[in-house]
């Protein structure tokens, strides 16, 4: 098998993981909270087959097709190529979906395309092991997690010191022919609706690390002793076409609970090598994973604005001077990080023997983005003002008592017709204003580390690039400052 269809991918799930909501172990596939979400991600598989020519390419090692956020990309046109899968696979859920395989499938094929990173460590049996990984993803379209974090909870000490030391995931144990890990990982997104669990290097460590904590693996989510803690639910299925995302876009996240898990030799990738470990993650990952991570955020920031433009002409205020500022500042973000990405492919440069995006544009919006995405969902919440609640649900038009009072006294301006306007600010309100999307906004502004820790390790980066330095100062300046 290569690629799936949703009923294959659905299939594939039915198996023995340990799942938890709430204080009761569930079985995914026929708990009725869960159903809408599978539908949803089922949804995904098949929006990649029907948009082929988008989202699927040949394997050049099998001949067979496989998703194209796979491509391990050697030239400026792969990447271009990979760019137009990632946008067509967020068009999907409009950007609301934010771990979609295709984002854990990049990060996997950028650290295949780095084998030179592991000969050069002499790590060879661990790029053999990523290798079997990757094409095990490829033949079986597998739908990965990934689990990057140490659950810190005392931020006076280091992710593995004090009592973080003791909840973070740590090898405890060896036999011949596997690892047994024991520990906590936050924040699995997808968690319960994955084929496989990849556990990847987060943050560089330090040298003096106990090395028990570095490591890097693959596990099936329905390995013995791995759990899966989900948070509250957010879905909404029963409220049908009156809650377009909820309904079907709630990607569950998960606290993963690895109680004493047996991770077979083959699956593990990094075992104790800091080198190893850090320089995964500081040679090409934000340049391969950002792409991704913009491409979806382009998307979702356009919907926004469309979403804003819509509620401006349905109310007639688009005329006025602070809507239109306002409009504008919203395009703003979807054009900026647009050609952020236009940029970095522009720009692109060989990492290894792949070819990367240039990192620092894609850097530059990465760390504004959480604040772009809080400042359109409050656009779209100051615009639809009361309209996001006085809205009924679509079923009501066709209730013949309240049918027609609702065509009567609840119209949109400029001729949009009730149910249009009744339509539109509910997905305005579902994606900006519901439980779910609080939780989405929460996603934006942590999934890839908070926006102040980002800005600081852009400026460390730059720094390191080009130090400031007192000379730059004084003799240099192009004109006579002082006498
Ligand atoms: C909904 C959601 C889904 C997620 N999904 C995943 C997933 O699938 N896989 C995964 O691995 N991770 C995921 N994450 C990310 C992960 O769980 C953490 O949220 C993320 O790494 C940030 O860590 P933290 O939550 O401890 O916050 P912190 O990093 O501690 O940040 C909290 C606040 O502290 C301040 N702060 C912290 N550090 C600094 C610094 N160095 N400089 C300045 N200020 C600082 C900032 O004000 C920040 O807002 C997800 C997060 C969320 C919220």
């Amino acid at each position: 098998m290569t690629v799936r269809t949703g009923e294959d991918y659905l299939a594939g799930l039915r198996d023995s993981r340990e799942v938890w909501l709430g204080a009761a172990q569930v079985d995914i596939g026929s708990h009725p909270a869960f159903f809408g979400s599978l539908q949803g991600m089922a949804g995904y598989y098949d929006w990649q087959l029907a948009n082929s020519e988008a989202c699927l390419v040949e394997d050049p090692e099998s001949g067979q097709t496989m998703n194209a956020s796979l491509i391990i990309p050697k030239t400026a046109d792969d990447l271009r190529r990979r760019r137009l899968a990632f946008e067509t696979f967020a068009r999907y859920s409009k950007g609301a979906l934010g771990r979609t395989p295709d984002y854990v499938n990049a990060t996997l094929a950028g650290f295949v395309g780095r084998r030179d990173i592991f000969e050069h460590l002499g790590a060879q049996r661990f790029a053999d092991n990523l290798k079997g990984f990757y094409r095990r993803v490829i033949d079986r379209d597998l739908a990965l997690t990934h689990a990057i974090v140490h659950p810190s909870i005392d931020k006076s000490v280091g992710d593995t010191y004090g009592l973080n030391g003791r909840l973070s995931l740590r090898v405890v144990r060896r036999t011949s022919n596997s690892i047994v890990v024991r520990g906590a990982k936050v924040l699995a997104t997808l968690g319960p609706f994955a084929d496989e669990l990849f556990v990847y290097p987060g943050a560089p460590q330090s040298h003096e690390i106990d090395p028990a904590y570095v490591i890097a693996f693959t596990t099936p989510l329905a390995a013995k002793g791995l759990i899966t803690l989900c948070r509250d639910h957010y879905g909404a299925r029963e409220s049908g076409p009156d809650a377009p995302f909820s309904s079907w876009f709630d990607e569950q996240d998960a606290v993963m609970i690895f109680d004493d898990v047996e991770i077979p030799l083959e699956n593990v990738f990094v075992d104790g090598d800091v080198n190893l470990y850090n320089t995964l993650m500081s040679d090409g990952w934000n340049a391969n994973i950002l792409q991704q991570t913009c491409a979806r955020a382009a998307v979702k920031l356009e919907f926004l604005y469309d979403i804003c433009v819509e509620i401006a002409r349905v109310t007639h205020c688009e005329w006025r001077p602070d809507v239109m500022s306002l409009l504008g500042e919203i395009w703003s973000f979807g054009a900026m990080t647009r050609s952020a990405l236009d940029a970095a492919e522009a720009h692109a440069e060989a990492r290894g023997p792949t070819v990367m995006c240039d990192e620092r544009p894609l850097r530059a919006v990465r760390a504004h983005m959480p604040a772009w995405m809080a400042r359109a969902g409050d656009a779209v919440k100051m615009l639809g003002a009361h309209n996001l609640l006085a809205t009924p649900s679509l079923a009501a038009f066709d209730h013949p008592r309240l049918g027609p009072l609702l065509h009567e006294f609840l119209p949109g301006a400029q001729g949009v017709s009730a149910r249009d306007r009744a339509r539109l600010f509910r997905i305005a309100w579902d994606f900006v204003g519901s439980a779910l999307a609080e939780r989405t906004e929460l996603y934006e502004r942590f999934y890839l580390g908070s926006a102040p820790r980002l800005f600081g390790i852009d400026h460390a980066i730059a720094q390191s690039e080009k130090p400031v330095a007192s000379s730059d100062f004084g003799a240099a300046m192009p004109y006579k400052a002082t006498a």
